[in-house]
């Protein structure tokens, strides 16, 4: 991490804004009254100085993808300034989960709320349980279309293609 960290210095400079890293964090709820989750969420995220919630996108409702035997879901996306390390802002989303009454049984399974780290800023990690870009999300239109609504041209800094360039090929490759 600390080697990433020095080797992206000056490519992560145009992401940080009065020394923050700019940062998107995908929101999904289906249980309990799902927006009022969300909702909870951003404000947990942004209630305290190290962290501001500075866009969030619309509210999608969504089927269930993986374990399909649950009711629909709110996903969102909240574009995060923060002067937090991702683990710490890893950690910061775990605790708001905690809050929120999240409690893990099946994989992909009911949740009152999950916070993913998509990108921070255009690093990448990949460590046993933290992976940033969130590994599955090229491949989740869930995902992809509130990210698309408030950072199109951001860069997948793995893939080296924009958030709408993903999301349209993700659509298109089902024949939408
Ligand atoms: P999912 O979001 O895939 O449904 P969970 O929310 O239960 O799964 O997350 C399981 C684990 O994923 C967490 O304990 C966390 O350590 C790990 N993880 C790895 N990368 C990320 C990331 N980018 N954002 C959030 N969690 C992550
Ligand atoms: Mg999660």
């Amino acid at each position: 991490m600390q080697n990433k960290t020095s080797a992206n210095i000056d490519k992560t400079v145009i992401f940080c804004c009065n020394g923050r890293m700019i940062t998107y964090i995908g929101l999904g709820s289906n249980m309990g009254d799902r927006a009022k989750n969300i909702n909870d969420a951003v404000a947990m995220l942004g209630s305290a100085e190290d962290v501001s919630v500075s866009n969030l996108s619309s509210f999608y409702e969504t089927e269930p993808v993986g374990y399909t035997d649950q009711g629909p879901f709110i996903n969102a996306a909240a574009e995060v300034n923060t002067t937090l390390t991702p683990r710490e802002l890893l950690a910061k989303c775990m605790r708001i989960e905690a809050d929120l009454g999240r409690v893990r049984t099946v994989r992909w399974g009911p949740r009152t709320i999950d916070l993913d780290i998509l990108l921070y800023a255009d690093l990448v990690i990949d460590e046993p349980d933290l992976k940033v870009p969130h590994p599955l999300m090229h491949e989740r239109e869930f995902v992809l279309a509130p990210l698309a609504e408030i950072a199109p041209d951001v860069l997948h800094p793995v893939l080296e293609k924009t958030i709408k360039e993903l999301l349209d090929s993700l659509r298109s490759g089902k024949g939408k």
